[in-house]
């Protein structure tokens, strides 16, 4: 491996890895999971790494959504710069709910990119192809080039566009589908492969939170999980790389005692305060797969028409029974290092149980077979930060981030 000099990127300054460098986001693992299955024992490597190694937790980006925090991760700032604050945002031109998973809309390099471009090797696997054309922005493929697929597509995976061909031949397991365990499991088997094949200088593995929207903390179904990722993680460790595992967002129980989901229907609020269709919700959760979480979070961005009453609005809204916080939009972008051109005039925010939608014709719950699980709040902002290593020179008092993730494994790691 070539000894260079640190790197900017962002505005923030990385050392060069001096040996591979993994980054891990278990996407929805509130830091319970790892907890509880560490105490139950069925995370024999984890205990034994947090034991000698590092066991923080940080907070992640509002929306404790999935993509504003892989992107967040990924750049080692928060979406203020790269731009990416959720899935949907409300085009002003346009008028139209316009989807964000496309590169076009970031608005800042990744790490890998910068890395790259002095020489790094670089892997990237993700559980679903809406990451992937994000998170491998800017790399070059190719023949000896950075490596960036999603085990979604990893049969069609090329080396034009991917870096690679062969996948599932490589991995050894049939592609799973979108909707299981084993869409995260090979990511890991294909990380461990590829750690072995190639021994890239960074290597970013994003799992789904399938499991944890299905799943509470200690329960077979989690258990089972985290004993699998447990197994992968050893076997990384053992190939000599720095490990930091952290997560997108964590993830609470969202329904009533009946196992209801509990929702605040936000445009109906506004539809009977306003007049039908004046205010717009958006729900930035919203995508292709909604059937583990019906389009159901704890975060909503909400554009008013010009003659409504923003003070009188936020009043209302603030008195509502689990609405937390109700912000407009420049007290969201400072408080949560947002892009005020992608974000409502109000910002809303639930507490605990409670999930904002928009009306109840709009959300098709009998897709959930579990009681609802979900994300999207500050009541999930709070996220694992663990490494085989310990990190040397950090200050105990910092406000440690997610995205932080990079600068921890690069500038303060002790190999
Ligand atoms: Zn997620």
């Amino acid at each position: 491996m070539t000894n260079k000099s640190a790197i900017e990127v962002n505005g923030r300054t990385y050392a060069w890895p001096k040996r591979p460098l993994v980054v891990v986001c278990v996407d929805g693992s509130e830091p319970a999971y790892i907890e509880r299955a560490v105490e139950m024992g069925v995370m024999p490597f984890t205990e034994r790494m947090l034991a000698s190694g590092s066991d923080l937790r940080c907070d992640c980006v509002i929306p404790s959504f999935t993509n504003p925090n892989n992107l967040s991760i990924v750049t080692g700032r928060p979406p203020e710069v790269h731009g990416i604050s959720g899935n949907f945002f409300l085009d002003p031109d346009s008028g139209e709910e316009v989807m964000m998973n496309d590169p076009r809309f970031m608005r800042a390099p990744t790490i890998f990119s910068a890395f790259e471009a002095q020489g790094a090797k670089i892997v990237i696997v993700t559980a679903k192809d809406k990451l992937r054309s994000l998170l491998g922005n800017g790399l070059n493929y190719g023949k000896d080039g950075s490596i960036c697929f999603s085990s979604e597509k990893s049969a069609e995976a090329t080396l034009a566009e991917n870096g690679i061909d062969g996948v599932v031949e490589m991995v050894g397991m049939d592609v799973p589908s979108v909707y299981s365990a084993e869409l995260s499991e090979f990511i890991f088997a294909a990380g461990v492969k590829l750690m072995r094949s190639r021994r890239p200088d960074f290597m970013y593995l994003s799992t789904t939170d399938y499991v944890q929207h299905k799943h509470a903390p200690g329960t077979e179904g989690a258990n089972s999980f985290y004993a699998m990722m447990d197994r992968y993680w050893a076997e990384l460790d053992a190939e000599g790389a720095t490990l930091v595992m952290t997560a997108d967002h964590g993830m609470n129980a969202k329904h009533n005692a009946a196992g209801e989901p509990d929702v605040i229907y936000l445009q109906t609020v506004l539809d009977d305060m306003l007049g039908a269709g004046q205010a717009r919700v958006i729900l930035p959760i919203t995508d292709p797969y909604v059937v583990h979480h019906g389009a159901l979070g704890s975060f909503a961005t909400a554009y008013l028409p010009a003659s409504a009453d923003q003070a009188q609005v936020t009043a209302t809204l603030s008195a509502l029974q689990g609405v937390e916080v109700v912000l407009s939009k420049q007290e969201a972008a400072e408080r949560f290092g947002l892009p005020t051109d992608r974000i409502g005039d109000l910002v809303v925010v639930s507490a605990g149980s409670k999930v904002i939608g928009t009306s109840a014709d709009r959300h098709d719950l009998a897709q959930l077979k579990e009681p609802l699980r979900s994300h999207g709040g500050i009541s999930e902002q709070t996220v694992p930060m663990l490494s085989n290593t310990r990190f040397e020179g950090l200050d105990g008092n910092r406000h440690l981030r997610n995205f932080d993730a990079f600068d921890l494994g690069l500038n303060y790691a002790v190999i």
